[in-house]
């Protein structure tokens, strides 16, 4: 027997269904709708707190068009070296058993 989960726009507790692997957020269409729009229509300029991907600190930000995720231009650049490390480490491993010797 699934729980019910509040709504995540109204608060109002259903019991979410979840169609292959995505689970229901909002008790309605209505909902759904609603906090969509809400998002897109965040203000720009409007501070919003959010937890760095990188460091794992809080930070504030002015919201723009996308949510930020990464504090600084300093863990922007972390970030991008590591992934970019990771798909070196990738590229390396798959190449080596293709060796014709
Ligand atoms: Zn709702
Ligand atoms: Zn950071």
């Amino acid at each position: 027997m699934p729980d019910a989960v509040p709504c995540n726009h109204c608060g109002t507790p259903f019991t979410p269904y979840s169609d292959r692997g995505t689970v229901q957020r909002f008790c309605s269409d209505r909902c759904r709708y609603a906090a969509r729009v809400d998002t897109r229509f965040t203000p720009t300029g409007t501070t919003l707190t959010a937890t760095c991907v990188e460091c794992g600190q809080d930070f504030t930000y002015e919201s723009a068009t996308k949510p930020q995720t990464i504090c600084s231009n300093r863990c922007a650049r972390t970030r991008k070296a590591a992934r970019a490390r990771v798909r070196r480490a990738r590229q390396t491993s798959n190449r080596q058993p293709s060796q014709p010797w």
